[in-house]
């Protein structure tokens, strides 16, 4: 029996290997973007993290033929009014790397005392099927703290200021591990996994 293909529709490397290494479980074939020739590049222009994701995968799911998975996620600041919110990813403009994005933050964030440095990621996570429907979705948070300063080498984006509440450690400090059990991707793929288990045994999987 051939097992079921699964998009996982991110062309971020390091978030496409966090929801690869969530769904290891699931007794499916996985692809990423780079395994097509022309993939889409979905237009995020929703303004909350659950209409993008819906973009991302239905759209992607309707131009590959297959069932996506995609996620649209991001960091909240109390302080900033939950900015950077959906617009994470280009903080400090379109094109912007972590490292611009992590010193607007910052400099935004300079003169705030550390009680008032609130903020928590979000992670919404949608899958397509072949036709673009949505199938199943799920959103989860993670709350901790914005330092002011860096620390730590592992994940990626905000990670190295992100304090993870009563931890202590960024999660750039705390690594890949402790990310995998505690992160919003991690609680939002985690939710998702009886609905994908279902639809992946249900035999509707392959009707395409
Ligand atoms: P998206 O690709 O539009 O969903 O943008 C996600 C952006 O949110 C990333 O580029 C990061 O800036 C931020 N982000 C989301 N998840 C994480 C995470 O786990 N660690 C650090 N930054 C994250």
């Amino acid at each position: 029996m051939p097992r079921p293909i699964l998009v996982l529709g991110t062309h971020n490397q390091k978030k496409q290997a966090e929801i690869a290494a969530l769904l290891e479980a699931l007794p499916a074939e996985f692809r990423s973007l780079r395994d097509f020739p022309d993939p889409l590049n979905v237009d995020e222009t929703g303004t909350t993290f659950q209409e993008n994701a819906r973009l991302k995968a239905t759209q992607q799911a309707r131009h590959l033929k297959h069932w996506v998975l995609a996620e649209d996620s991001g960091l909240a600041v109390d302080a900033l009014k939950g900015a950077p919110g959906v617009y994470s990813a280009r903080f400090a403009g379109p094109d912007a790397t972590d490292e611009q994005n992590n010193q607007l933050l910052i400099e935004k964030l300079q003169g705030i005392p550390w009680q008032k440095r609130d903020a928590h990621y979000v992670c919404h996570v949608c899958l397509a099927d072949p036709q673009g429907n949505v199938r199943a979705e799920n959103q989860d948070i993670c709350r901790g703290r914005i330092r002011e300063a860096p620390a730590g080498t592992g994940g990626f984006g905000y990670d190295p200021y992100f304090e993870l509440r009563e931890y202590h450690h960024t999660f750039a400090e705390l690594g890949g591990l402790v990310k995998k059990q505690l992160s919003h991707r991690a609680r939002a793929i985690r939710g998702m996994l009886p609905a994908l288990q279902r639809l992946m045994t249900s035999g509707e999987w392959s009707v395409s």
